[in-house]
């Protein structure tokens, strides 16, 4: 499984991509849009130049890395030859069923559709393909080369023999897999977004300022981040959909979204990626900060 076909090269999958090139495997990495294609090769070729700069890797790992990425705004010609394909597009499920609907035609029938989802259950992105058995979530944490973490989401019907596979396989990107069951919000979103919701409410609230509440959060529970800074690194949009998800899927009104989390979505304030969100990111050096900060 040499070949790995990455859909989408937004926050979420140009980091996958770099992580798989990094580790010599050959990558596709694929979008619907050229203009994010070539912002997602910007980003690594970014990332790599400052791993050079810290002495983490030489110039030629970096070129190396690089010259394993091939782009490709056609999905069916990106995926025809992929082992693996990881889906880390828009967090929308009319998009990710269409997606796999398509990629169940297009692979080969041996390959292992995974989807980095925050939310959507894996069990009904599998029930569009004629192969659940090797449908499986593959939750990258943000930053994905920097972050050990991956969350391995088994869908009803994934098989042990998928499972297993992409456990060796996150393995040799040295992270660490870690199984859990598909439910709304896996694990790490179900215990996360819940926290995120209250910090916004919280705010909304007016019982303290931005800065305030990430400094309780920061100093006095020693999160590297405070939660509405990550929710800005995260995506206020992608945050709202995860809250979507789990209050539809339990219907329990604990994860209803706050209503001013709503309303900055609505206003296109989506965090880091549009310039604003708790914080102004319209200078990009401020972005670039906030990001070295949580990398470092
Ligand atoms: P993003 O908005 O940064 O990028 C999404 C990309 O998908 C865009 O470049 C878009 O052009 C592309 N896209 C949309 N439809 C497509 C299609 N039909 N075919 C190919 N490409 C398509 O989103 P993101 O933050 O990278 O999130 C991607 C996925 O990763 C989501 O499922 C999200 O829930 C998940 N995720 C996000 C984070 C995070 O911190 N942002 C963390 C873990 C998981």
């Amino acid at each position: 499984m040499k070949n790995i076909a990455i859909i989408g090269a937004g926050t979420m999958g140009n980091g996958i991509a770099h992580t798989f090139a990094q580790f010599d495997y050959k990558v596709s990495l694929i979008d619907i849009s050229k203009e994010s294609l070539d912002k997602g090769i910007a980003t690594i070729t970014k990332n790599l130049d400052r791993m050079v700069a810290k002495e983490k890797i030489s110039e030629d790992d970096k070129n190396r890395t690089l010259s394993n990425i091939t782009t490709y705004t056609d999905m069916a010609k990106g995926a025809e030859y992929a082992g693996l394909v990881v889906e880390a597009a828009t967090e929308n499920e009319k998009i990710k069923l269409d997606i796999f609907r398509e990629l169940d035609k297009v692979c080969p029938d041996e390959t292992i559709l995974a989807s980095n989802t925050s939310s959507i259950p894996i069990t009904k992105i599998a029930a569009v393909t004629n192969r659940p058995k090797q449908v499986i979530g593959m939750h990258f944490m943000n930053p994905v080369p920097i972050m050990k973490l991956v969350e391995i989401i088994r869908g009803y019907n994934t098989s042990d023999e998928t499972t297993s596979t992409i456990v060796e396989l996150s393995k040799n990107l040295k992270k660490v897999p870690t199984e859990v069951n598909d439910y709304p919000g896996f694990v790490a979103n179900r215990i996360l977004m819940p926290m995120i919701n209250e910090a916004v409410e919280t705010l909304y609230n007016n019982v303290a300022g931005v800065k305030e509440i990430d400094t309780v959060m920061k100093l006095g529970m020693a999160h590297p981040m405070g939660p509405l800074q990550l929710a800005d690194f995260i995506g206020l949009d992608v945050c709202l959909s995860i809250l979507e998800v789990m209050y539809d899927g339990f219907k329990n009104p604990k994860y209803a979204p706050c209503p001013l989390l709503v309303n900055m979505v609505r206003a296109g304030k989506m965090g880091v990626k549009s310039g604003e969100g708790f914080y102004d990111y319209s200078e990009s050096k401020k972005a670039e900060k906030v990001s070295e900060q949580f990398t470092s």
